[in-house]
């Protein structure tokens, strides 16, 4: 067994990991990263594919309130581009197309009033939420107790709004609104600004693409330091004493004083601690499952939508395309449709055979953008409930009765334990900026 020693042990080399590295890196301190996986992103992987079809099959966008990546897209020189958005969009509701621009789909006087209403109260419920502490909220336990779907019936009075937030909200958090506590909901909508600016493209969480991806972003950062990431190392045990750690991997004992741990929580479990986790962190980390989410690209050679004035974007009830976005890059650039399928619809597609799936893209994208979107130069799919290390995605959620009873433990440190990771994040919590933001923390308390 080989044996390592080094000050401080990062483990897990995603965005949090690589933040933490960066800050350690900058402060001249002795750090090594273990990663499990044969590549360093996490949750990020871009890939290209026939030559030159680059596609981020893991996140993608970049919004212009996320300071912290920003800041390393100027550091790199990262080349961007903002996502299309021009032309009308598609509604198909109840075997009916219609079109509309704007962010919200038009489906009728009434239902667009009630729509409006709802998200305005949530919106204002949200902004009432300290992102530090949502725990301390003076309604936290009522809020906690109860499904965002529940607050989603009690305060939508037609079918069509209710449909339409639950697609929203499905995206927002790739997962079905009966399956977080409306207290979670209301703390992730305000740790990423609100509500509207999740679901937007122009000034919210969908305005820029990176050209070379988000993992590309993620090497570049990591370059200066990359002799310091060990992959292919997934941490099975951590001991410790009041000295430091060990952590052990099936090829080496890493011995540190600190440890910095970014496996988001859902994965926690699966490494040993000796001694064990404190009760309150474990039960919350098995309150924390993760969502679900297939990324489906059909690439043609032109976005051929684009001229019949068509923004390639979709909110639909048909299962599995409910939500689609044109990612390609200016006119000349391939034609590239994204598809989400997420939530239970993503836990059920991925059941089926790749053909299928890509039939079934195709005869909806058909349906919606005409028969030139039958013939795809490249198809693939995506998902991440499949990926060993992630097992789902965007992020760790929230049952009910979750934030408020074990909220105050994400962060607290275990010893020379501390975690990082964007699940601990209280700003852009989920998003690579909040996986930014917790891995500069952790490094903070661990210096
Ligand atoms: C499909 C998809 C779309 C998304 N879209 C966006 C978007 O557009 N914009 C945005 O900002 N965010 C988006 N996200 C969310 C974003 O990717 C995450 O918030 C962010 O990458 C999380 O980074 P992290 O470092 O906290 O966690 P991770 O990226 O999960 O990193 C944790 C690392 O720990 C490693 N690990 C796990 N267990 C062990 C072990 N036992 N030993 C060693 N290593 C281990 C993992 O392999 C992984 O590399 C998306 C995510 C997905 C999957």
């Amino acid at each position: 067994m080989n044996e390592r020693q080094t000050d401080i042990l990062i483990i897990g080399a995603g965005f949090a990991g690589i933040a933490a590295a960066k800050k350690l890196h900058g402060l001249n301190r002795d750090f090594l990263v273990v990663e499990a996986r044969e590549r360093i992103g996490g949750r990020t992987l871009t890939e290209t594919f026939e030559g030159d079809i680059t596609l981020d099959l893991g996140a993608k966008w970049l919004g212009p309130t996320q300071q912290l990546v920003w800041e390393w897209v100027y550091e790199t020189n990262a080349a961007t581009y903002e996502t299309y958005n021009t032309g009308r969009n598609i509604l198909s509701y109840k075997g009916k197309t219609s079109h509309y621009t704007g962010t919200i789909p038009k489906i009728g006087i009434l239902s667009l009033l009630d729509l409006g209403n709802a998200i305005k109260q949530l919106e204002k419920l949200a902004a009432t939420i300290d992102t530090q502490q949502p725990w301390q909220h003076p309604q936290a336990e009522r809020y906690d107790e109860m499904t965002l779907r529940t607050w989603i019936r009690q305060h939508t009075h037609t079918e069509a709004a209710r449909h339409v937030m639950e697609i929203g909200i499905q995206t927002v958090f790739a997962a079905e609104s009966s399956e977080i506590s409306l207290l979670f909901a209301l703390f992730y909508l305000r740790s990423g600004d609100n509500l509207e600016t999740l679901i937007s493209i122009t000034n919210g969480a969908q305005q820029t693409i990176l050209k070379e991806g988000t993992q590309g972003l993620l090497k570049k950062v990591a370059a200066c330091f990359a002799d310091r990431i060990v992959l292919q190392s997934p941490v099975e045990k951590i001991v410790q004493d009041t000295i430091g750690v060990k952590a052990h991997t099936a090829q080496s004992i890493i011995r540190a004083q600190k440890c910095i741990l970014t496996v988001p929580p859902a994965l926690l479990e699966r490494i040993r601690f000796e001694p064990p986790l404190p009760q309150q962190k474990a039960q919350l980390c098995q309150r924390m499952p993760m969502g679900a989410a297939m990324k489906c690209f059909a690439v043609y050679n032109t976005p051929f939508w684009r001229k019949h004035g068509l923004s390639g974007q979709v909110v639909s009830d048909e299962f599995p395309v409910k939500v689609t976005f044109d990612v390609g890059h200016g006119d000349k650039d391939y034609g590239k449709m994204l598809v989400f399928v997420e939530g239970n619809d993503a836990r059920n597609f991925i059941g089926l055979p790749p053909d299928m799936r890509k039939q079934m893209v195709l005869e909806k994208l058909v349906h919606f953008f005409g028969k030139e979107a039958a013939f795809p130069i490249f198809y693939t799919d995506k998902c991440w409930t499949e990926e060993e290390w992630t097992r789902g995605c965007y992020v760790g959620l929230m049952s009910p009765n979750t934030l408020t009873h074990f909220g105050p433990h994400l962060r607290t440190p275990f010893g020379n334990i501390h975690f990082a990771g964007t699940e601990t994040a209280d700003r852009w919590n989920g998003y690579l900026d909040g996986a930014i933001q917790s891995g500069y923390r952790a490094a903070e308390e661990v210096v």
